[in-house]
């Protein structure tokens, strides 16, 4: 807070626009925002836009229609700082996606960028990093458009939101940047500032293992690496003996300097000619493995998809024969194919969708002693099992009437209302005010359950 008040009032559109977006990122925090910005955000015609591209921050707006729903903004950390303009403009994609992943995902999106070769960035294969967010992106299998800077006015403004003080990196990156204007804020204030955005995201998307976390990635079957490192391709390369005499015979095989000490084998069809054409070139022992990798990955697609994701960027001459026989042995894939022209989809997909349906149960009482005082807590646990949100509300009491506001309060007043609420067969939950705020008052179907579901069960374990 003290950072925020310590801010220097907006003195122009810009700064202004600025401060909106700097207070939306805390939005979480703070009940009735919408009333209290509305004054802000009506006495000015917003026309003055500034559409430069920025070096130290993300932006991002989401919208639905016309209307604004969430705000992204936060700083770049050292190392982000050095990527080139569009992997920042793309990092800025993979972050907001990420935040705000129980809203997006399952929802169609459009990513409207003022950088052209976003455009096309996802599959020309710039970079390592490029390749490793592309993972990330394809789950929500958006698509990209080109918007003019002038019109990218919110997303822009947040990505420049000045703040309190020089941090190292502004004084790094803008020395004579005077549009920025810092108070003099309260140090300890201003190191949890950083603390809160860097440590958060830090070198999140530079540590594939830690990436794993968000991803949940299947496993590689080869220890602690990662399939689409450089290295771990070089060093399986390098083991292909096979493959590296080809190099010299095979005049569409050519060793490329992908980044400074390291080469790799790729395949291209106009070798000596300027362009993107170039896949890397997959050693027999990565062949079945990356197969598996990213038939797993991508969910069990089916044949078409995986072979045109994985010839993005790679090659060999065996993959549509190896795709064809290993998703042909893969269980569920042969379980789930179209059996006639009905269309039967994994369960995933013909089961839930995300807020389609919830799970609730009750936990506790547990009991704990806060400064000799014998305290017991009990809460109401509701799991969206799709996307695994997960919301644990205190109750006071097991009476079915506040069961059911903590319900309201914390679900269905705060995200997409759900078809159908399951529970199992608990007093409170069949209680005849339970019903009514539910089924009458919000529209929900009850679905008892006396055999428990063992995803939400699974979910409610770790939970508990
Ligand atoms: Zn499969």
């Amino acid at each position: 807070m003290q950072t925020i008040l310590s801010r220097t009032p907006p003195e122009n559109l810009t700064q202004l626009r600025s401060f909106i977006g700097f207070v939306n990122y805390y939005c979480d925090l703070w009940p009735r925002r919408a009333h209290t910005l509305a004054p802000l955000t009506k006495r000015f015609l917003w026309k003055d836009i500034d559409t430069d591209a920025s070096d130290y921050q993300l932006g991002a707006v989401i919208k639905q229609g016309r209307h604004p729903v969430a705000f992204y903004t936060r700083k770049v950390n050292s190392a982000q700082a050095n990527h080139t303009t569009i992997e920042e403009e793309l990092l800025s994609v993979v972050e907001t996606l990420k935040r705000f992943r129980y809203i997006l995902l399952g929802t169609r999106i459009k990513v409207f960028t003022d950088h052209k070769n976003l455009t096309h960035a996802l599959t020309s294969f710039a970079t390592q990093r490029v390749l490793r967010w592309r993972l990330g992106i394809e789950e929500f299998n958006p698509t990209f458009n080109y918007i003019p800077g002038p019109d990218n006015t919110v997303a822009d403004a947040l990505s420049r939101v000045p703040t309190t003080s020089e941090s190292p990196l502004l004084k790094e990156k803008s020395p004579n940047n005077s549009r920025l204007k810092y108070s003099d804020p309260n140090e300890d204030a201003e190191m949890m500032f950083h603390a809160t955005i860097n440590s958060s995201y830090h070198s999140l998307l530079d540590e594939p293992q830690l990436m794993d976390c968000f991803l949940v990635h299947p496993m590689f079957d080869d220890e602690d690496r990662y399939p689409l490192d450089y290295r771990t391709i070089r060093d399986y390369q390098t083991q292909d003996q096979t493959l590296m005499d080809a190099v010299a015979t095979q005049p569409k095989l050519i060793m490329k300097q992908l980044s400074e000490n390291l080469q790799l084998v790729c395949f291209s069809n106009s070798v000596g000619v300027a362009n993107n054409d170039w896949k890397i070139a997959m050693p027999d022992a990565m062949l079945d493995k990356l197969v598996n990798w990213y038939h797993l990955h991508l969910t069990h697609v089916g044949m078409t998809r995986l072979k045109d994701t994985m010839k993005t960027h790679l090659y060999h001459p065996k993959l549509d024969e190896r795709i064809r026989q290993l998703v042909g042995k893969c269980d569920p894939c042969q379980k789930y194919k179209r059996k006639s022209s009905l269309r039967r989809l994994p369960p995933r997909h013909a089961l839930v969708a995300p807020w389609y349906e919830i799970h609730i149960d009750l936990i506790g009482p547990w009991k704990i002693t806060v400064q000799g005082i014998d305290l017991s807590c009990s809460a109401l646990t509701i799991i969206d099992p799709v996307t695994n949100l997960v919301e644990i509300a205190r109750i006071a009491n097991k009476s079915a009437q506040h069961v059911g506001m903590q319900l309201e309060n914390t679900w269905f007043s705060r995200y997409p209302r759900p078809m159908r609420c399951v529970h199992d067969q608990g007093g409170e939950f069949i209680g005849r005010d339970f019903t009514t705020i539910v089924e009458e008052n919000n529209g929900v179907k009850l679905v008892p359950t006396t055999v428990k579901n063992p995803q939400s069960n699974a979910i409610c374990e770790r939970v508990h």
